[in-house]
């Protein structure tokens, strides 16, 4: 996925997340952030997320993060999107004001559970339906209106 093409998912309000590629430096956002404990209703999110992908992984591999970002948005590596995914240590790191925005979690355990940071329509829109928040709104979508090409 291009640079600008994540731009403009934030600028409409539609962008999930993005996942950086390692270019030497370690990966981590901007803004301040620290570890969240996984509860009872995360592991409830990654139970429903095994299953509708069909893939199999622990969460106990992936560590989470909040990230202080009023606006929704983290910048990481230069670029912004509302939460990410990076492969380098397994994280995920959300804006502290969604921690509880089921689509995007499962968004972002998705792509830990794919190891991938691309959005195939099949599993993040017609299986699993988190692909933005207008495919979690409609689940009768098979491709995401900001992301038709599932990059
Ligand atoms: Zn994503």
């Amino acid at each position: 996925m291009s640079r600008l093409f994540l731009g403009g998912l934030l600028f409409l309000g539609l962008g999930a997340c993005a996942a950086p590629r390692a270019a030497g430096a370690p990966l981590a956002p901007l803004g301040r952030a620290w570890a969240v404990p996984t509860l009872g209703l995360y592991q409830e999110w990654w139970d429903k997320t095994v299953a509708c992908s069909g893939r199999q992984g622990q969460m106990s591999a992936v560590s989470f993060y909040a990230v202080d970002a009023p606006s929704g948005a983290i910048e990481l590596a230069g670029d912004t999107a509302h939460a990410w995914w990076v492969r380098e240590g397994n994280r995920i790191y959300l804006p502290a004001n969604a921690l509880s925005q089921e689509w995007l979690v499962r968004h972002e355990m998705l792509h830990a559970l794919l190891q991938r940071g691309s959005h195939p329509s099949e599993v993040f829109v017609e299986a699993c339906h988190v692909a933005s928040a207008a495919v979690w709104r409609d689940s009768s979508l098979s491709h995401d209106p900001g992301n038709p090409s599932g990059n």
